[in-house]
């Protein structure tokens, strides 16, 4: 261990988490990639640092400027926190369906923050077109775009991916996460079908998304809605097109919310929903491999920012989604 030189040189390097309980009833091993310990807080620190990193690069970004973000928060947070480092401003177009908490930080560390409605990305007022005409009418200004920009997905390729092989000493069978932007799918998943072709690809998606229908069918079909921030989507971004995967599966809100639960209380961990919705991907998926198989994924944040919903017992009453398992029967 030795002196960071910067705050953001502290992004990525996450450990990789054994869920002993979990792994021990199935009877296979599952790793969580620790990204809530990224010091933004979640998965999103990797895409933003690259998408910062490329702008300066590229010269697009210099000193005094503005990087503008359309996001559900992450991408933000970790956007605002890099921009305090470097000496620019930021703004951040969120949609007013997004937890409060998220929002609260983004206001409070600085971000110039614009709350729209909660609009089809067919709308001109949807959060993307906003943060993208905002970007075209501010002088200096850059959009990160994290959906389209090729930066995202490279810094998981570059960096979450080889982590990953690397943790495990090249030793595992499947990769397993559901997506965003995509980045962290299609980069992880090139990065180890690039080391070891045989390693099974997994996509996790919750309802209303088109990606599993996408994956299985080749169409953008969408069946019912999800509550789980930062994931599903209904378009092909680039950052998502091309990745390598072998299996899709949808995972209901309620059986996400269970994990999010059962994580906290018998592996002492304290998740995101979309966490938790990997875990059930990966436990599901590893069932289908022989006994001993390795199965990673991401532990993309933490519960913190969802303390008013999926750890909130009347959110959970209202939204019909109040866990009740006693073990892991929902799997
Ligand atoms: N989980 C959470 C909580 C997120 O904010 C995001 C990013 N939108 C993801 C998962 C998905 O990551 P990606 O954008 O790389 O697909």
């Amino acid at each position: 261990m030795s002196i960071s030189r910067t705050f953001s040189g502290t992004v990525g390097s996450t450990p990789l988490i054994p869920l002993v309980r979990l792994s021990h009833e199935l009877g296979r091993t599952i790793l969580g990639k620790a990204e809530f310990l990224n010091p933004g807080g979640s998965v999103k620190d990797r895409a933003a640092k690259a998408i910062i990193d490329d702008a300066e690069e590229r010269g697009a970004l210099r000193s005094g400027g503005t990087i503008v973000e359309g996001t559900a928060g992450n991408t933000g947070i970790a956007l605002a926190l890099v921009a305090n480092e470097r000496g620019y401003r930021c703004t951040i177009v969120i949609p007013d369906d997004q937890s409060m908490e998220k929002i609260e930080l983004l206001r409070t560390i600085g971000a110039d923050v614009r709350v729209v409605p909660a609009v089809a990305f067919t709308d001109p007022e949807n959060y993307y077109h906003v943060a993208r005409r905002i970007a075209e009418q501010t002088p200096g200004a850059v959009w990160a775009d994290q959906f389209e920009n090729p930066a995202n997905r490279r810094a998981h390729e570059q960096t979450t991916g080889p982590e990953i092989w690397e943790q495990c000493e090249g030793r595992l069978d499947a990769f397993i996460t559901s997506a965003g932007t995509g980045g962290t799918i299609a980069g992880v998943a090139l990065a180890l079908k690039k080391r070891d072709p045989r390693i099974i690809v997994g996509l996790c998606d919750p309802m209303g998304s088109a990606l599993y229908a996408h994956v299985t069918t080749g169409s953008l079909d969408v069946e019912g809605d999800s509550n789980v921030e930062g994931i599903g989507i209904k378009r092909i971004t680039k950052n998502f097109a091309g990745a390598p995967i072998d299996h899709a599966m949808r995972v209901v809100d309620r059986d996400a919310i269970e994990m999010a639960h059962w994580l906290l209380r018998r592996e002492g961990l304290f998740l995101g929903g979309s966490a938790a919705l990997n875990v059930v991907g990966a436990a599901r998926l590893a069932r289908t491999l022989p006994e001993g198989s390795r199965v990673v994924t991401i532990l993309c944040d933490g519960g913190q920012r969802y303390q008013s919903r999926i750890f909130n017992e009347t959110w959970l009453q209202e939204n019909d989604v109040l866990p009740c398992a006693r073990g892991l029967e929902f799997l």
